[in-house]
């Protein structure tokens, strides 16, 4: 049992009662529980529920639609291929990614998306999730507070539908597509201000361009689906320093990305109480560079992985993501460590997300989210288990979320994986 928190503990055995954590250790060490059921699970390893810090749910079908490019063009050709996808094909793509990250080890996920789909799908699933319903627009005055007061009421209404694993927020979709008038009056919103907020921040070269000289393919994308990009005139260079010159940088902000970040960003990301998402394959897939992972954490930023979607990167599989990460540490001259990715992936995402005191590790008192791995035949389970666990040969056979099993060897026990994977192709089919 890896718990993430703690040493590694062979032979181990958590016990469990009402969704909570009560003992975790070795398996003759736990309390006595005749009256408990117990799972035998052989030689798997128990390691806390993956946490996905930033994804988008609702994109799912767009993986192969749209090509490789540096970020402003692969923007340009996201927008024109996925303006004409209807909500009935999104809301499938969306079951369809709460079912892949399930299969995958994922128990909590912070979703954004326009349509808030992603509540209905991860509630299904039975995944703990925050779902953030992204909000665009440079209005200014009462149409950005009439705009934003509207956003806040749909939220009331999502928040009604959410089961009672999955919480609602708000995402400024990113200082290109948001203006300073929306941004500070969704935090000032009774509402949205004081729910979870979710952005991309200084996530390409073509954003910094952008906000420092209003030029580069990002400006062209924007106006070529007849919008115009967002102006940050205070602070610069570079976009964190403008948005924390607008007051756009709050405690607790949900930062994806956070590649264009210098030291002096970096400190006022720390100052500010960000957090950051790292999401490092559609970092890779998009040439936007290489985050300063380092030193954030050496700032004392919380960071955790997240896995975006498949138009810029991969399915939902944060297993994955940790070995992006990992190759990003190599590139940057450091030896990656299994057991820091996994962290990353664990209780690193749940701090990101404002969920580490329920999530990202196995502790009595957190909630039992907890996931099973058989590790492949050979693999190094004395040197490294961590290395076992992120390796690809190794499968998640099973999870629970609060202390229900939502993931066995049938497959999910809540959804109806033919079901959803047969609209998911069918909505897909309309899409190409
Ligand atoms: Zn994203």
């Amino acid at each position: 049992m890896l718990p993430v928190e703690g040493p590694v503990v062979r032979g181990g055995g958590v016990l469990v009662q009402d969704g909570v954590i009560v003992a975790v250790g070795r398996e003759r060490n736990l309390p006595p529980c005749d009256d408990v059921p117990v799972t035998d699970l052989g030689d798997a390893i128990l390691i806390p529920g993956l946490v996905d810090a930033h994804c988008h749910l609702e994109w799912a079908l767009m993986g192969g639609l749209v090509p490789d490019a540096p970020f402003g063009q692969w923007l340009g050709s996201f927008l024109h291929r996925t303006a004409d996808v209807t909500a009935v094909d999104r809301a499938a793509a969306a079951r369809w990614a709460a079912l892949a990250a399930l299969r995958c080890g994922t128990t909590t996920l912070a979703d954004s998306g326009p349509g808030g789909f992603g509540v209905e799908a991860a509630g299904k699933a039975g995944l703990r999730a925050i779902v953030h319903m992204e909000i665009f627009g440079r209005e200014t005055g009462t149409a950005a507070r009439e705009k934003v007061t509207r956003h806040g009421e749909a939220l009331l209404r999502m928040r009604d539908e959410a089961g009672p694993l999955v919480r609602v927020g708000v995402s400024p979709h990113s200082p290109y597509t948001v203006g300073p008038e929306i941004w500070s009056e969704v935090l000032g919103d009774p509402i949205l201000g004081a729910g979870s907020i979710a952005a991309h921040v200084a996530e390409s070269p073509d954003e910094v361009m952008l906000l420092d000289d209003q030029i580069g393919y990002l400006v062209d994308a924007i106006r070529s689906v007849g919008r115009e990009p967002a102006h940050w005139p205070g602070g610069g260079p570079g976009v964190v320093s403008r948005l924390a010159a607008a007051g756009a940088l709050v405690p607790g902000l949900i930062a994806a990305h956070c590649v264009q970040v210098g030291e002096e960003d970096a400190v006022l990301l720390a100052e500010h109480g960000v957090r950051v998402a790292h999401c490092p394959h559609s970092n890779a897939r998009l040439e936007c560079g290489d985050a300063p992972v380092e030193l954030l954490q050496m700032l004392g930023i919380p960071v955790g992985l997240g896995t975006d979607s498949p138009a810029s990167a991969g399915q939902y599989d944060l297993r994955d993501e940790a070995r992006w990460a990992a190759e990003g540490v190599a590139r940057r001259g450091t030896t990656p460590v299994a057991a820091d990715m996994l962290a990353l992936a664990t209780i690193g995402s749940a701090r990101v997300i404002g969920m580490d005191r329920e999530i990202g590790s196995l502790l009595p008192g957190k909630r039992a989210d907890i996931v099973a791995i058989r590790p492949f035949d050979g693999a190094p389970l004395e040197a490294d288990p961590s290395l076992a666990v992120l390796d690809p040969r190794s499968r998640v056979i099973a999870s629970w979320v609060d202390g229900k099993q939502v993931l066995g060897h049938e497959g999910p026990t809540r959804l109806d994986a033919r079901a959803i994977t047969a609209a998911a192709t069918e909505a897909r089919e309309r899409i190409v």
